[in-house]
């Protein structure tokens, strides 16, 4: 085979796959398949392993031999070449005798570039089958999942073992071994069993940085499965559960709340499986409820959450189910519901039996499972290592970074750190340190250590975030230990800068306040909440806002629990400020009132506890004063103008007077103002970019609005804005 240039793999890369670039070692991968060369290639689900073969082969003479497990698969990257104009074709067991010969004949004419063939196809007697391939002139191999040759790997297959004699046969064709399993004693096994010659070995990158990684206690866990789908009312994903009848029981239930969802699983037949698959690839179908142990031919770019309604039993198996959000390369969620139960249920089912090697095996995987759930710490970090690359500490989209962890200015706590390192004399661990910062006086705090300045300055962290924060300053150079018997901590010289105020330090720490997670309540009825919501989108478009500026999550789901019936009762609904009961209480109160109307529902605001005044109150007006006496007629039902022509006033003093209980917080707006009124007076208000002067507001309004109003609405205006 002839050498290529870096321009001509690119420009074949673009004819024949329409991609611009190549990703992490496509290129370094190809060019040595392309010199006949031996290649192992690790990279994760979804890293764009396929073109690391298609392409040599489309540029070889001959054919090349894809050797793949996965027989939905196979038909998707048949159609998929096909569709790119090249030439494929697949054998396995779900075609017919005619078709098989259809293939045959094919690949004898020399009109295929790739020929996949499922490892079951390959007969025990394996000569007579290498014979036949011999003579349709192989380019090259491509053995998919080669994991899967391992016993050490996650998904050993036997049939794979039949190919540990193909270097035998077939000496001088190149091999290329792919995988997603990066373990380093599996890679080995692939090497050995394959006997690879002097193979080389490309390893990239295991993070998929659009995957964010949440690990959730499993309670309810279909419920909060439903919620999550609402949430994401565009979004399609895939559910991985453990056996074939949680996956029905779950596809069943999602459906029964109107979601459009389907099982499937092997115990389904191929057509079955076909029509699924088509449906969630066309989005006619949003979610998936897979089998972990299948799904495995899921083959869609635009996945954007995976979840996991029952643990995986091994990391690998994760990763590799997780690997199918986010194809495309944007942001996709991974979930997994944890229970320590489902880890014992599955140790039974890793035992293998007769088998105690392979059980160990299983069994340590399964725990490396139990640990990556369980051990407080960044899930993207903890995965990373797994796969023998470093990471930091803090990601930023994993349930653990975002809910415990922040990055921020440390400067001033890691100053006490650092001098109560320098203080002590740079002789002590971590722990005495934390202590002595906090103040301790225990026993084994040096007496004259309690003397210092530096003691007990540090009660505003605990312990352990004094440790974690050593730790860091450990990893970023700061610190560093003294070696002999009793490891102390030492200061460097990046240290002295931060104490000295030269240099500013950003630490990843605990949450300053912890934000605590929106509670929902179980009993909010679901379809108004999801009307409640595409009205919010509508008005978040209408006004070009994201929809939670328009109110949050929560109001709607209050909303949609106590059915609120007037303005007073909606101010009640946490989320409603004053400033957005006038501004959208009526469009939500129509809504939920005619909801409840069409479905003979009553308000259930009793069960809502009142909430607490949030605001101080500015100056009230004091009490027996003619303001006062206003305000009184007013709430007796008086009109202003008959207050007015009553207390011998103008209506515009009538409304100054109103104005100062509205400014005051006493009287709502909206007691006052019709709802269509008040709403043009606000845009107005806001389209004048200011809130001080009436004119400029009421030249917009015509004649139609008084100054007075105006004025009223300008003073809660102010109110609410603060
Ligand atoms: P793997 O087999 O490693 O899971 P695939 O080969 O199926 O990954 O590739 C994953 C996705 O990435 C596919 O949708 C593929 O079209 C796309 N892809 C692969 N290589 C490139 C590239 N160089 N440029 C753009 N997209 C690519
Ligand atoms: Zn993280």
């Amino acid at each position: 085979m002839k050498g290529y240039t870096t321009d001509q793999l690119h420009q074949a890369l673009k004819h024949f796959f329409g991609y611009d670039g190549f990703r992490h070692f496509q290129l370094e991968v190809i060019q040595n398949v392309l010199k006949g060369e031996d290649t192992l290639a690790i990279m994760p689900t979804g890293g764009g392993k396929s073109v690391c073969y298609q392409l040599p082969a489309v540029m070889s003479p001959g054919i090349a031999i894809v050797i793949s497990p996965l027989i939905a698969l196979m038909k998707d990257q048949v159609d998929a070449l096909n569709a790119n104009g090249i030439n494929a074709a697949f054998l396995n067991s779900s075609q017919s005798q005619d078709e098989q010969q259809r293939v045959i004949k094919q690949a004898q004419d020399g009109d295929l570039k790739l020929l996949y063939i499922a490892p079951e196809r390959i007969p025990a007697n394996n000569t007579a089958f290498f014979e036949f391939i011999k003579r349709l002139n192989p380019s090259l191999f491509a053995i998919d999942e080669a994991h899967c040759i391992s016993s050490w790997g996650h998904d050993f297959r036997p049939e794979y073992l039949k190919l540990s004699v193909l270097k035998q046969y077939f000496p001088a064709i190149p091999v290329i071994a792919l995988t997603a399993s990066a373990d380093g004693v599996t890679q080995k096994d692939i090497i050995e069993r394959l006997e690879l010659r002097s193979p080389r070995q490309f390893v990239s990158s295991f993070n998929r940085p659009n995957i964010s990684y949440f690990v959730l206690p499993k309670k309810n866990a279909v419920g909060n499965i439903i919620e999550y789908i609402r949430r994401h009312e565009a979004d399609s994903g895939i559910i991985y559960a453990l056996s074939r009848a949680s996956t029905e029981e779950i596809a069943t239930t999602l459906a029964g709340q109107g979601i459009k969802a389907a099982a499937y699983h092997a115990g389904m037949d191929t057509s079955a499986r076909n029509s699924v698959q088509e449906a969630f690839q066309k989005d006619d179908i949003r979610v998936v409820v897979a089998t972990i142990a299948f799904g495995m031919g899921i083959d869609k770019s635009n996945v954007r959450f995976v979840i996991h309604h029952d643990v995986s039993k091994n990391v690998e198996g994760y990763y590799q189910e997780t690997g199918r959000a986010g194809r495309d390369g944007l942001p996709s969620d991974a979930i997994l519901f944890y229970s320590a139960g489902d880890i014992i249920k599955l140790k039974r089912f890793t035992m293998v039996d007769d088998n105690p090697q392979q059980s160990a095996i299983a069994l340590k995987k399964l725990e490396a499972m139990q640990q990556y759930c369980e051990s407080p710490g960044c899930r993207r970090q903890y995965l990373m290592q797994y796969f023998g690359e470093s990471f930091p500490s803090y990601c930023g989209s994993c349930d653990y970074c975002l809910s415990e962890l922040e990055e921020r200015d440390a400067t001033e706590d890691a100053q006490k750190l650092l001098s109560a390192i320098a203080r002590t004399g740079e002789r002590f661990g971590a722990g005495y340190i934390a202590d002595f910062l906090r103040g301790s006086s225990a026993e084994k705090i040096v007496p004259a250590h309690k003397e210092l300045k530096t003691w007990g300055v540090g009660k505003n962290l605990k312990k352990d975030e004094w440790m974690w924060m050593a730790q860091q300053l450990l990893s970023g150079g700061y610190i560093s230990r003294t070696d002999g018997e009793f490891a102390g901590l030492r200061l460097e010289e990046g240290a002295w800068r931060v104490l000295k105020g030269e240099a500013r330090l950003k630490l990843v720490m605990k949450k300053a306040v912890k934000e605590q997670p929106v509670q929902l309540d179980p009993d909010y009825d679901i379809k108004l909440f999801e009307q409640l919501r595409r009205l919010r989108v509508g008005l978040a478009q209408e006004q070009n806002v994201p929809a939670y500026a328009i109110i949050a999550d929560n109001a709607l789901i209050e909303l949609a629990t106590f059915l609120p019936t007037d303005f007073t009762q909606l101010a009640n609904i946490s989320g409603f400020g004053d400033y957005k009961v006038a501004k959208y209480g009526a469009v939500f109160l129509n809504l939920v009132t005619e909801y409840m109307q069409a479905n003979g529902l009553t308000s259930r605001m009793h069960f809502k506890k009142a909430k607490p005044s949030r605001k101080a109150k500015a100056e009230k007006p004091a009490a027996g004063s003619s303001m006062d006496a206003s305000l009184q007629l007013f709430l007796d039902g008086m009109s202003i103008a008959d207050i007015a022509k009553e207390r011998r006033l103008s209506v515009g003093t009538v409304e100054g007077h109103l104005a100062a209980f509205i400014a005051s917080g006493d009287l709502s707006i909206t007691k006052v103002v019709p709802f269509d009124r008040l709403r043009n007076i606000l845009e107005t208000i806001e389209a004048t970019g200011q809130y001080v002067a009436a004119k400029p507001i009421k030249d917009l309004l015509g004649d139609d609005y008084s100054f007075g109003e105006i004025r009223m609405v300008l003073e809660h205006y102010k109110r609410t804005k603060r």
